[in-house]
């Protein structure tokens, strides 16, 4: 469903026609050779497409139109391996509307000590270039990404792919669509907020649809296509045997893969990206739909529960940003706490629908009561999850301005089996610890759901939220509270100057 090699990033080198045919042909070829080394990285999943060497305004201008309209390139990479005079660059950059990074490198790693002279100079003088380039970025307000260091090194390649894993998600949110089954929990703050400046800022569409719209494509399920997907779970899960052909509630199964392929459908249908659902609202659907929504996210759609719209989007965005790594994404609410010496730990977990792909191992696909909304019992899958880093991310509308925030955590083994929990969990240890993390998640007004994450890192969501020009807070190792309520403060300013009227 997610294919980031259909992307395409251009790498812009910028230079002028001072230096003389000879230096330019060297540029070209330079560039040529960088782009295609950087295409070639296992770090970037993006296609790097080299363009010609830019040398006048007329050729950046036209360039930036060109991006703006391709519909597979996702952002630029700038990089001025010689002296580019910035005004040259104001008609393009003003223009440009896709994302940009800025590579602040050089193509010789060393200085050849005892044979560098002028024209060597001459022609690798990023140092100075480049600062002149920042400059008009700087001067136009705009947001992008510097990376500087050695175009080969490990780091610089896994900062530019992150970046483009970033752009990817921006592309894909742009226009996407997302389906919302039934309107939010009532009453609930956090979840609601403004879908036009959503549209506006971060460039998705959320279309509301009765429950009935559904329960009209679920009830369309074949028994043939019923049976043919109860046999999938069969292989991929370990069933319950009430669940199983011939058991005593195999019905409800088969309920469950009714919903599946009616949901599955009406997201194809409507080419929508990502869904919501809401357990106050079934009208007509037998149950809450766990299991088909857990394995809708495991296939790359954003999800988001009680109606959460902003948190779907954001699953979904980071599906994209993490597409093709190990480590998975899904919905997630931190629910319950344990105090203890060892540390403070988080029990996440939601009512049902955590993503499969953060499973340590086989789920457990099982049926028992929602103890909440007094519905039929739903079916779900039942797991540990991963242990190791991860963050977790939500994005919340502050009234005047969109704010993200994120905290990196670690998943830990849990102290002991649960075996009456009947949801799939992870526990963490927040970073730096629970006191802090939690006073300034508070603080800073976060929701109770999250996107979570154990391949998307605090750098991807920085790229995103600097494309989207939101603003973006992270809580890690790093965090002090004092500074981080500062931080609040002085953003506050920031946001409401930077608006203007
Ligand atoms: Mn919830």
């Amino acid at each position: 469903m997610i294919d980031l090699k259909q992307n395409e990033v251009w790498f812009v080198t910028g230079s002028q026609h001072l230096y003389g045919p000879k230096v330019l042909e060297q540029v070209a070829e330079h560039s040529r050779e960088m782009a295609g080394f950087l295409g070639r990285s296992t770090q970037i999943p993006v296609n790097i497409v080299f363009k010609p060497v830019l040398t006048t305004p007329e050729a950046i201008r036209d360039l930036c139109l060109e991006a703006n309209s391709s519909k597979n390139c996702i952002g630029l990479i700038t990089w001025m391996h010689t002296f580019s005079p910035a005004k040259m660059w104001i008609g393009g950059l003003t223009q440009l509307k896709k994302p940009f990074l800025h590579l602040h490198t050089q193509y010789n790693r060393e200085i050849p000590w005892s044979e560098i002279d002028m024209n060597f100079m001459n022609l690798n003088q990023a140092a100075h270039g480049d600062r002149e380039f920042g400059f008009i970025g700087s001067r136009l307000r705009l947001n992008r990404k510097v990376v500087v260091g050695y175009w080969k090194d490990e780091e610089v390649q896994a900062s530019i792919g992150a970046w483009t894993r970033a752009a990817s998600a921006w592309a894909d949110a742009q226009g996407g669509k997302i389906a919302r089954f039934g309107d939010n929990m009532r009453d609930v703050a956090v979840t609601e907020g403004d879908k036009v400046e959503a549209q506006i800022r971060l460039g998705y569409d959320v279309y509301g649809f009765g429950v009935g719209d559904l329960v009209k494509v679920v009830n369309q399920a074949s028994d043939a296509e019923i049976n043919q997907l109860v046999q999938q779970y069969l292989e991929e899960y370990d069933v319950a045997a009430v669940l199983k052909p011939g058991g005593e509630r195999n019905t409800s199964l088969r309920e469950g893969a009714r919903i599946e392929i009616g949901m599955r459908n009406f997201l194809a249908a409507g080419n929508f990206k990502a869904f919501t659902t809401t357990f106050e609202d079934l009208h007509g659907l037998a149950q809450l739909p766990g299991l088909a929504v857990q394995r809708l996210m495991r296939d790359g759609y954003g999800f988001g529960a009680e109606g959460d719209w902003k948190t779907s989007a954001l699953v979904r965005a980071m599906k994209v940003m993490g597409a093709g790594t190990k480590g998975g994404v899904s919905f997630m609410e931190d629910y319950t706490y344990h105090f203890s010496d060892s540390g403070d730990k988080v029990l996440g977990a939601h009512m049902l629908e955590i993503c499969e792909s953060i499973a340590a191992s086989k789920p457990r696909l099982e049926i028992l009561p929602l103890s909440i909304g007094g519905k039929a019992d739903p079916v779900r899958l039942i797991f540990d999850s991963n242990t190791g880093p991860a963050i977790g991310a939500s994005i919340m509308d502050m009234g005047q301005r969109f704010r993200m925030v994120a905290n990196v955590v670690d998943v830990i083994p849990t102290d002991a089996p649960l075996p009456k929990l009947p949801v799939a969990r992870a526990l963490w240890l927040p970073r730096p610890n629970l006191k802090t993390a939690a006073a300034a998640w508070i603080y800073a007004g976060g929701a109770h759901h999250t996107s979570f994450s154990y391949s998307v890192t605090a750098e991807h969501l920085q790229d995103f939220a600097d494309m989207a020009g939101i603003e973006f807070l992270l809580i890690d190792e790093n965090t002090r509270l004092a500074d981080f309520r500062d931080k609040l403060r002085w953003n506050d300013l920031y946001y409401h100057l930077s608006k203007g009227i």
